[in-house]
């Protein structure tokens, strides 16, 4: 039933993971186990050719595609990725992750998601901005503030999210600044959306560190990737009195048991754009960062990092998913069996979403918050959103993922069933 044609089955891939978790929580869905194969059929997917002149002269031709998964609860949202390795079906597994996140966290969205298989680092400023309008003007055919609306995410960000946001307006002859979330403070953007995934991170950590008995002053924690949301992370869990061990990028591994200094480390970030050159820790081979002693591992990278091999290596006692996907349906029971609490992705790292739907409805009432205002009602979501997912997790005693996408399909079937079936 669940067989897609344009789906590859050899296993180990995002969707895999994605259907193999759906397929855990269905005994616990009740009488909407019925509408369950909603959830393992993205409703709409479009693929598009992006061609662009190269400053050099030549013709380049790139593959884009934007995916929306569930609609049932509100207009598609989810961010757009560039990345040399983004295929049709990491967008469809991104995109059925942000219906279960959006869910998870009550907003009234469903899930979509969007990429171009380019490496950005190769183009120059004004390549990208073409790649940018030209795919928004070929996805322009089915996004929109009421349909579906894109935000940033790996290798995007608020300069991308105003050329995407000016494309759309001039297309439409209006000023459609809820047609992207993400942007410029200048263009409608929403204080505190930069950091709002790692706060999001941080907020859901402080809460399971809580419950673990685990202390915030001194914790060790270890971070893949010192992007927007491992950056932001590790800035609040050092500001809460954590330690940072160990960071990994795209530069290299680095380890400190004594700690990094944090103000250092973002220094060289924003130099360099990478951790490389920090010279307050020492370099590791990088396989040696699943090994690194720590209490708290935030994979803020990609999809598929934490395989069962290297579950088995991890010594910290809470994982806290920053990435979208980075654990394997085997390893995830690795960790229960060695008592690793895991909170998933669709919780986690819901905090950006929550802050871009904030941004969405005020470009919606022309009347901008304090960032205050934002980062406590983020708080208060992510805590509320935190404890029914604890709840339901003991009553079934289920995993937190398990428990997340309970809470989280539940609302997107009966949504479905409400709706029931046109025509
Ligand atoms: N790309 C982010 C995510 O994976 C944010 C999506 C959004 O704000 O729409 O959750």
């Amino acid at each position: 039933m669940s067989q897609l044609s344009y789906v590859s089955h050899t296993g180990g891939t995002a969707w895999d993971t994605y259907i193999s978790q759906v397929d855990r929580v269905i005994p616990y869905l009740g009488h909407l186990a019925r509408w369950s194969e909603t959830l393992k059929r993205p409703k709409r997917a479009l693929i598009v050719d992006v061609p662009i002149e190269l400053d050099n002269g030549e013709v380049a031709h790139f593959e884009g595609y934007r995916v929306q998964h569930n609609l049932s609860r509100g207009p598609g949202k989810g961010g757009v990725r560039y990345h040399p390795d983004v295929t049709l079906e990491e967008v469809m597994a991104l995109s059925a992750w942000m219906t279960v996140k959006c869910a998870a966290v009550n907003l009234p969205y469903g899930g979509a998601k969007g990429g171009i298989r380019v490496d950005p680092k190769k183009l120059s400023l004004k390549e990208l901005e073409r790649m940018t309008r030209r795919y928004t003007s070929e996805i322009g055919i089915i996004i929109g503030p009421q349909r579906d609306i894109p935000a940033p995410d790996v290798n995007t960000n608020g300069q991308i999210m105003a050329w995407m946001m000016d494309t759309y307006s001039m297309n439409t002859g209006t000023t459609a600044t809820g047609v992207v979330t993400g942007k410029p403070l200048h263009l409608g953007g929403s204080l505190g959306r930069v950091k709002a995934t790692g706060r999001g991170v941080f907020v859901t950590g402080r809460e399971a560190a809580r419950r673990l008995g685990l202390s915030l002053e001194g914790v060790r924690i270890a971070v893949q990737g010192m992007g927007n949301v491992g950056g932001a992370a590790a800035e609040l869990f050092v500001q809460a009195g954590a330690k940072l061990v160990a960071v990994q990028d795209h530069t290299g591994t680095l380890v400190n048991p004594n700690g990094f200094d944090i103000a250092d480390t973002m220094t060289v970030l924003h130099r360099d754009g990478g951790i490389g050159n920090y010279t307050g820790a020492e370099r590791i081979d990088n396989e040696a960062f699943w090994d690194v002693d720590c209490d708290i591992l935030i994979p803020a990278a990609l999809e598929s990092q934490i395989t069962a091999a290297r579950a088995n290596r991890i010594k910290a006692k809470l994982v806290l998913e920053g990435a979208n996907g980075p654990t394997l349906p085997d390893a995830d029971d690795v960790l229960h069996d060695r008592g690793v609490l895991v909170v998933p992705d669709v919780i986690c790292n819901a905090g950006g979403v929550t802050v871009s739907y904030f941004e969405w409805v005020q470009d919606f009432s022309s009347f901008f918050w304090s960032e205050d205002e934002i980062n406590l009602r983020l708080d208060k979501i992510m805590v509320d959103a935190l404890k029914k997912i604890w709840d339901t997790a003991d009553r079934h005693k289920i995993s937190l993922r398990t428990a997340t996408f309970a809470v989280a399909c539940e609302r997107i079937l009966t949504a479905r069933e409400e709706r029931g079936l046109y025509p």
